[in-house]
């Protein structure tokens, strides 16, 4: 069995070695070189990974849109380890070794921008999306916004622009009152 290590998708062995150079991921869109062999077909998730899956998961399943209270909670959660002297490479950085997507590329200035690229919520996404749910953000981008806007002090809106297996996520400071 080779697992996906964005995604954990699966690929038995004797399909993996019949795959072409050009073949991805189908659901977060990586190469095969992320694919890590695995002698155990269970192959367990970290125990935390797995309940943050599981718990964001099951919140768009029962709650569809409004799920995203619900994920900009768990942001000012995680606003307490974000480093306020940096919080937007901070949470970048915080997601990227957890391993919640494959980059992001973060640019500041008047717009904070974040490019995901292979999330690992990709494919979930699209799915619901399939299934008529409207789901205009990532659940994992609610959380790094509402992480961003509790450290920076600014209130953000979140734009998702068409990418391949990821979002583009753009940060815009807007005025308090
Ligand atoms: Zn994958």
């Amino acid at each position: 069995m080779y697992v996906c290590r964005i995604c954990q998708y699966q690929v038995p062995d004797r399909d993996f070695s019949e795959l072409g150079d050009g073949w991805v991921c189908p659901q977060c869109g990586v190469g095969r070189d992320e694919f890590e062999h695995s002698a155990d077909s269970s192959s367990p998730e970290q125990p935390f990974m797995l309940m943050f899956r599981a718990i964001t998961e099951s919140l768009w399943k029962v709650l569809g849109n409004g799920s995203q209270g619900v994920t900009r909670e768990m942001g000012f959660v995680l606003a307490e380890i974000i480093d306020p002297e940096d919080p937007v490479k901070s949470t970048a950085e915080y997601f990227l070794s957890h391993g919640f997507a494959a980059s992001i590329e973060c640019s500041e200035g008047e717009k904070h921008v974040m490019d995901v690229k292979n999330c690992r919520f990709y494919g979930f996404c699209r799915s619901l999306e399939d299934d008529g749910v409207t789901v205009s953000t990532c659940p994992y981008a609610n959380t790094a916004a509402a992480a961003l806007e509790t450290s920076t002090g600014y209130r953000y809106r979140i734009r998702r622009l068409p990418g391949e297996y990821g979002h583009i996520i753009e940060l815009s400071g807007v005025s308090k009152k």
